[in-house]
């Protein structure tokens, strides 16, 4: 026969677009409109409607960037539409192609009660469900101006990501607020057409997709263009047929979720966030009242308290959903947060208060871990997850890789401590899915595990303001359940997927260490600020509550339950994935820096009260050490009066010549040229040179940084191919302390910047300490200092969370080669067998390694990553004063490495008072590092004790409470009793005996006697 496919295909396309879907609102009428204009914060919803509102004519321009605008909308259904069902359409002026990242409005009822939310992709309200002619319809919208930053003209500089620099250009008109007719024959067959075009799409010739094309045509032959509404039914009837085809019995699953992934703050400030999650959850809860198979999941404990407090009502309505099972409180973190970043106990809290949260508000504990979109995921993570008493982690982010695809869907992760996790991505490959028949098709096609395996999670969606689910992906999933041809999509609870897949796949595959991302790797560096102020606050932290849990059981202090909980969730919070990472507008960084000063010092008025009653009353020097290490002989979490504590036995000798400076002490020998830079480390124990022969350490290197796009988040590759040398010296002068520590201060000056870098040994210090002030005023480069080394290193090793990481030096492969820029926390280390030496930092995340021939050999040289200067979507991004501090081990093994690492972020505190103290805890045992000494979240007044092994084998050791206990068990990173003999520590003279492996962390509960 004749065959026209194309001619078939255009017809449904035309007669779709623009029949039958307008056709799903036939009629409508335009409804009064009043308004009034807020600009700057938006002010409380009921204040807001008993304000004056002045008449409104649709097509009007309003909303300066970040004002809000409130609309008063009002109208009467007319009588000859009883029967009909009656909606209100708004049209705020959206971008149909970018749902999200726009404006969006939130209704309110009359009485104050919100109705659900309107966005690009869900424009309608409902008015009446069965109209009787004749209701009054009042509604009022709340809508937030927020401006489109990145789709329009993608990575430009922009001053509009800030109030404080915004234009009051207005940026929006309205195109309709009408009332309307809602036909549901002609929405079900525009749904019915919609999704039988996309499957034939993905069909190959064969019979099913003639006969859904054919299918259509009669559809189409049926349908009278003049009359669709009276003719829809007839249309219909003749896709039943091929809707109504089963699909395989192999065919692929997919386990669908609806989702919402909104960012906790990203091109828009945490205030807007608050207003995006209501305004989503608000039509969510509204989508499940009418579909009785959806649900929906959010995660992220934050958002939902931010609804708690800030729009109680829809919490409400949230709160009765999630009772009823349909409203999914996903992956028990406080926030979505980075990973690769935040330290070990951070990394706990976010589990710790995530679940509380979830557990009192709603008697939910969550199985999984939820983290679509995060940059990179830590090695640590596997163990954190399961001694948090998670099953299951999902991502979909390492689909992102620029370089190598990732080999698997459904497997088992496994840390540093050889922890698993049984893990997915899914294979649709996006976390904001609306169900389309291509990407049905693509999860089906693309799925790894198909041998074994039957399914996949999609989460369905438009995030970020877009609004969520909509009628039209619910409707397409009730097509779609078991339709011949597609993948089944059914909406199910992630948990009943990890269940089934984990029957299924008996030997899932096994990924081993970091999930890198091999993309947005500058993003451990972008928004310097923002970096030291989440490592300072969660060190503070640690440190407050070492000295307030010490206090309280000394002295009788009162534990500051409350604030230590409040302080930590807002570092938490600025941990999530395009806060701490740098990638956010201008606006939430200032916002960030203001309260991280907050943090810093509520915490320091919480060490300061602790250790005054620690100390007591007087006038005695005495220094308190907090860090996990014994410094100047004092022992963690104990403090001595100065003059006890043991003196330095050697000093520093310091030579001038024309040639430069030579600082000696006991252990090393460093030479500085008369340019600045650090040409010998020489290590006395071993006799070996730490910096490669001929090479120059403590060199600043300047390099072009414009990515393709992304610039905050990126930087490519041939960064490397444009650099200059900071050799310009302004002055280099030497001095010496009264107890014999050497300084040589260094000052340079280069484009429009400065830097002031102070140089540091002291008295038995193997450690070169580099104090660096920049006042950069630079765009687009990237500033990096330089350690060429004498060490033949096969591995990077770099701390992360509770241990390190070993990276492969070379780049023989192409996944090596993709981690040209890689994570760190406090320290990386260089090694050969019998010498290292490593960089230790107090703010720094990112690091590169090169293996460079010399005449010599090969050598490492490693490189911290100082600062940024991208111009997107921060234009400003770390202009101004910053300060690094740094600095070189000479001679250093991992053990070494940790313990400058730690001691260097966690500063000896001097105070005067009349005694110093022994330490209520201590840890013995080589390897084994105290990591967290606090009370008990129940206030029970008990101790909780975390210790984590650091070295990477095996270790024995105690954990001792010096003050009289009656009982130990061994608990949960969420402080939960562990059922059996994982429970069990075994208490002898207030002393728990550990046996660790490698990696491991412990917890620790101890009871006081009365
Ligand atoms: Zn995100």
């Amino acid at each position: 026969m004749h065959d026209d496919i194309p001619l078939t295909l255009g017809r449904v396309k035309r007669v779709l677009e623009e029949r039958i879907r307008p056709a799903i609102h036939p009629v409508s009428l335009p409804m009064s409109v009043t308004w009034n204009e807020l600009p700057g914060e938006p002010i409380a919803p009921a204040e807001a409607m008993g304000l004056e509102y002045t008449d409104y004519s649709v097509g009007t321009i309003w909303g300066a960037a970040w004002g809000t605008t409130w609309f008063r909308l009002r109208g009467t259904i007319p009588a000859d539409w009883a029967g009909k069902r009656v909606e209100v359409l708004v049209d705020l002026g959206f971008d149909k192609n970018m749902p999200g990242f726009q404006c969006e409005g939130l209704v309110y009822g009359a009485d104050g009660i919100t109705v659900k939310s309107i966005n690009p992709r869900n424009q309608w309200i409902p008015a009446a469900d069965t109209a009787e002619g004749g209701e009054a319809i009042d509604y009022f919208i709340e809508a937030a101006a927020n401006p489109v930053l990145l789709d329009y003209h993608p990575f430009l500089p922009t001053t509009e990501g800030d109030i404080q620099t915004s234009s009051s250009r207005k940026l929006y008109t309205t195109r309709r607020m009408d009332l309307a007719v809602f036909e549901p024959e002609v929405h079900e067959l525009s749904l019915d057409l919609e999704v039988l075009l996309e499957l034939q799409a993905e069909l190959p010739e064969g019979p099913r997709r003639m006969r859904i094309l054919q299918a259509m045509d009669n559809a189409l032959d049926v349908l009278d263009l003049q009359r669709i509404t009276e003719t829809a039914p007839a249309a219909r009837a003749e896709l039943v047929e091929v809707l109504s085809k089963r699909a395989d019995e192999s065919a692929h699953r997919i386990s669908a979720v609806g989702h919402a992934h909104i960012d906790s703050a990203w091109l828009w400030p945490v205030r807007e966030t608050i207003r995006k999650v209501s305004r989503t959850s608000s039509s969510m809860v509204e989508l499940l009242g009418v579909d009785e198979d959806f649900l929906y999941g959010m995660s992220s404990a934050q958002q939902y308290a931010w609804m708690k407090e800030n729009r109680p009502e829809v919490y409400a309505r949230v709160k009765e959903a999630v009772a009823s099972g349909r409203f999914l409180p996903l992956g028990g973190m406080w926030v979505e947060s980075d990973t690769v970043m935040p330290s070990g106990e951070s990394l706990v809290r976010q589990f710790y208060y995530g679940q509380k949260f979830f557990r009192e508000e709603f008697g939910v504990t969550c199985a999984g871990v939820w983290l679509p979109d995060s940059f990179g995921y830590s090695p640590a993570l596997p163990q954190l997850m399961r001694r948090a008493g998670f099953e299951w982690f999902f991502t979909q982010k390492i689909s992102w890789n620029q370089q190598n695809k990732f080999p698997h869907h459904t497997f088992n992760w496994e840390g540093i401590d050889g922890s698993r996790v049984f893990s997915h991505f899914p294979s649709m490959d996006t976390y904001n899915s609306q169900l389309s028949g291509e990407e049905v098709a693509r999860a089906s096609r693309q799925f790894r595990e198909s041998r074994h395996a039957t399914g996949s999670i999609a989460p369905v969606g438009w995030g970020d303001g877009g609004g969520g689910t909509t009628r039209e992906m619910t409707g397409k999933a009730r097509r779609l359940a078991d339709l011949e041809g597609s993948a089944k999509v059914k909406w199910e609870h992630p948990d009943e997927f990890f269940k089934r897949a984990k029957t299924e796949l008996e030997n899932p595959p096994v990924w081993v260490g970091e999930l890198y991302l091999e993309l947005h790797r500058a993003t451990l560096t972008s928004q310097h600020q923002t970096k030291q102020g989440n490592r300072r606050t969660e060190h503070l932290l640690v440190e407050a509550e070492l000295w307030a849990a010490t206090a309280a059981v000394y002295t009788g202090f009162e534990y500051p339950h409350e604030e230590i909980d409040e302080l930590w969730q807002q570092v938490l919070l600025h941990q999530f994935h395009d806060i701490l990472p740098g990638t956010s507008i201008a606006w939430v960084h200032r916002e960030v820096v203001v309260q991280y000063a907050r943090v810093t010092a509520a915490a320091e008025a919480i060490i300061a009260a602790a250790q005054a009653l620690l100390v007591g009353e007087g006038t005695t020097p005495i220094t308190l050490n907090a860090a996990p290490f014994t410094r100047s002989g004092l022992r963690t979490g104990s403090a001595a009066a100065v003059a006890e504590l043991a003196p330095a036995t050697d000093k520093v000798t310091a030579t001038e010549s024309p040639d430069g400076i030579v600082l000696s002490n006991a252990l090393v020998t460093i030479t500085i040229s008369a340019e600045g830079l650090v040409t010998s480390a020489l290590d006395h124990a071993t006799g070996r040179e730490a910096i490669a022969d001929g090479a120059e350490a403590n060199l600043l290197q300047l390099h072009q940084d414009f990515p393709n796009m992304w610039d905050a988040w990126d930087v490519d590759k041939y960064y490397r191919n444009q650099v200059t040398d900071l050799r310009e010296l302004d002055s280099l002068t030497l001095s010496t302390d009264e107890d014999g520590t050497a300084r040589v201060l260094i000052e340079r000056s280069f484009s429009a910047s400065a830097v002031r870098q102070e140089l540091t040994l002291a008295p038995g210090s193997k450690v070169l300490h580099i104090e660096q002030t920049t006042d950069w005023h630079e765009t687009e480069k990237f500033l990096k200092v330089a350690f060429p080394l004498d060490i033949r290193a096969e591995h990077a090793i770099a701390e992360t969370q509770f241990g390190y990481h070993k990276r492969v030096t070379h780049v023989n492969t192409s996944w090596e080669a993709a981690k040209f820029e890689t994570s760190m926390h406090r320290f990386v280390l260089a090694e050969e067998p019998g010498f290292g030496a490593a960089l230790i930092n107090d703010s720094i995340y990112g690091f590169d390694v090169t293996r460079d021939s010399t005449e010599a050999g090969v050598m490492t040289n490693m490189r911290l990553s100082l600062l940024r200067a991208p111009r997107f979507p921060d234009p400003e991004t770390d202009q101004g004063i910053q300060t690094h501090r740094y600095g070189l081990v000479i001679g250093a093994d991992i053990a070494a490495a940790t313990e400058a690492g730690a001691l260097l972020n966690s500063d000896a505190r001097t105070i005067t008072g009349a005694n110093g103290f022994d330490p209520l805890v201590t840890v013995e045992g080589e390897g084994i590092v105290l990591s967290n000494v606090k009370l008990a979240g129940d206030k029970s007044g008990d101790l909780v004790v975390r210790v984590y092994e650091s070295l990477g084998r095996r270790a024995k050791g105690t954990v001792n409470v010096h003050r009289p206990v009656e009982g130990a068990a061994a608990i949960s990173l969420l402080e939960d009793p562990l059922e059996g003999e994982g429970g069990i520590a075994e208490l002898t003279d207030g002393a728990v005996a550990l046996a660790l492996t490698a990696f491991e962390v412990r917890t620790l509960r101890f009871k006081f006697k009365a």
